[in-house]
């Protein structure tokens, strides 16, 4: 084995990877950052909403809201449709960092922005357009990686440890034959989504977020993102998705035509740009680490994008990775200590989440509402402002998952919506009924 020139090779450079050498760099940390993608570029599959407690740890690592966000709208409120049941329009709460408000942000905007602050460390090495192939070893223990550069060429890195920052196809996670230590695949969904230009306002130009269930096993949610375009997503359980026939630009047009509470924003609008997504979207966690490696973000832990929590894991699990490998480097534990101090932290901050995510997919996306729950008792309750304030707790992480619907809280919420409710319908207007269908 070669001259050791890095404490710590990274493979991949997105929210995990770059958020944990930005943060390596920070405390002089020997690190190389190796990345397949060349920047501005964005994952292959992602459409996320990013919110006020990611950009608390983004702010951490001196990226700039100013550039990753530029272009992008504010959006300060969410709008729920129940089929043709009722609809719900929420405020964002949120006090997080100084920020009531959440973006759908544009990936190749974020991700080249937090490698490109790598620059600011002297300790700090990125490589880009350079592929993992393979990881050195001394039997068991893995000892660096084997890389290949965009010019064809190989070249061996040993390295104090390796982290796989990789995502959900994670290579390194792959290699070290990585242990599944849980996994849901009973819940899980296929994921299709579009960006459109020319989608018709909701009600009035605010932009907000959207999201219809069909209580029938899909969702849709439009995302209005940087420069006018709105993502406009279809999720569905993965086995109503399986049974239909079509390729997926077919299947995905004729899931959203065939619901008139969802086309008439999009007929008079375009698609722009290649269909992603991604079917049976994984849902578990890996072991987090080994002789001479470990994993973050995505190639850790995975879970469907319902509650958008991905890039928040990622940057928190770096931030965690982080702080133990720092204590590694100056002698205060050895490398199987680090592992087990992170992955004790990482788990104990994202398992309660995940639960609550899979439960949700179950009643959401799996169940069907009897009607006469989805015309009264989950009128009454997602219709009450505290739905809205409990739901940004939730998804920023200000909340036990457990207290989100404590059976108390939910009791409340669905007494004051039906009365509510009540004055609305002697009053004659009720802004939670379902807008009026539109011929379009
Ligand atoms: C449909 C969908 C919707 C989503 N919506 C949201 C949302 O609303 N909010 C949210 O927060 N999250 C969302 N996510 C999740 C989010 O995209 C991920 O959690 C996040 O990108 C994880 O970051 P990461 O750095 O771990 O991995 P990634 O972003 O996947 O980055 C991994 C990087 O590793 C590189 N790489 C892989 N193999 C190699 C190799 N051998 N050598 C070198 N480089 C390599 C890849 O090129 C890639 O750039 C969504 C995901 C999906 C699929």
């Amino acid at each position: 084995m070669g001259e050791q020139r890095y404490d710590v090779v990274i493979v991949g450079g997105r929210p995990g990877g770059a958020s944990l050498a930005a943060r390596l760099g920070a405390a002089g940390v020997r690190t190389l950052v190796v990345e397949r993608a060349r920047f501005p570029s964005a994952p292959a599959v992602s459409a996320p909403f990013l919110m006020p407690h990611a950009m608390a740890l983004l702010d951490e690592i001196g990226a700039d809201e100013a550039e990753y966000a530029a272009e992008t709208p504010r959006l300060r409120s969410f709008v729920l449709e129940l089929a043709g049941y009722f609809r719900s329009k929420l405020d964002f709460e949120s006090e997080l960092a100084g920020r009531s408000y959440y973006y759908t942000i544009d990936r190749a905007q974020l991700d080249t922005a937090i490698w490109r602050g790598l620059s600011r460390f002297a300790s700090v090495e990125a490589w880009s357009e350079a592929k993992v192939c393979g990881l050195l070893r001394e039997g068991d223990a893995v000892r660096g990686v084997v890389v290949e550069r965009g010019d064809g060429a190989r070249v061996e890195i040993s390295a104090g440890a390796v982290i796989g920052a990789d995502g959900r196809f994670s290579t390194v996670a792959k290699q070290v034959d990585a242990r599944v230590t849980e996994r849901r695949e009973d819940v899980e969904t296929t994921v299709y989504y579009g960006v459109w230009e020319g989608v018709a306002d909701y009600e009035g130009p605010e932009p907000l977020a959207q999201i219809h269930s069909g209580c029938d096993g899909f969702a849709f949610v439009f995302m209005p993102t940087a420069r006018g375009q709105t993502l406009v997503l279809a999720q569905g359980r993965a086995d109503a998705f399986a049974a239909l026939e079509g390729d997926p630009a077919a299947i995905y047009e004729g899931l959203l035509r065939a619901r008139p509470r969802v086309w008439w924003r999009l007929a008079g609008a375009r698609r722009v740009g290649a269909l992603a997504g991604m079917k049976r979207v994984g849902n578990l966690f890996h072991e987090a680490g080994g002789d001479g490696w470990a994993l973050v973000g995505d190639a850790y832990h995975q879970k469907d994008s319902i509650d958008a929590q991905g890039i928040y894991d990622a940057l928190l699990g770096a931030k965690l990775l982080a702080a133990s490998i720092v204590r590694w480097r100056a002698g205060a534990i050895d490398w199987q200590g680090a592992v087990k101090e992170y992955e004790a932290g990482i788990y104990a901050a994202c398992k309660p989440m995940f639960d609550s995510t899979m439960g949700r997919l179950a009643r959401e996306i799996y169940q069907v509402p009897p009607p006469m729950a989805a015309k009264t008792v989950m009128r009454w309750m997602l219709t009450h402002p505290d739905y809205g304030r409990r739901y940004s707790a939730l998804v920023t992480r200000q909340i036990e998952p457990a207290r989100f619907l404590a059976p108390p809280v939910m009791l409340t919420m669905i007494a004051k919506g039906a009365a509510q409710r009540l004055g609305r319908r002697l009053r004659g207007v009720d802004p939670s009924d379902p807008l009026p269908l539109r011929s379009v």
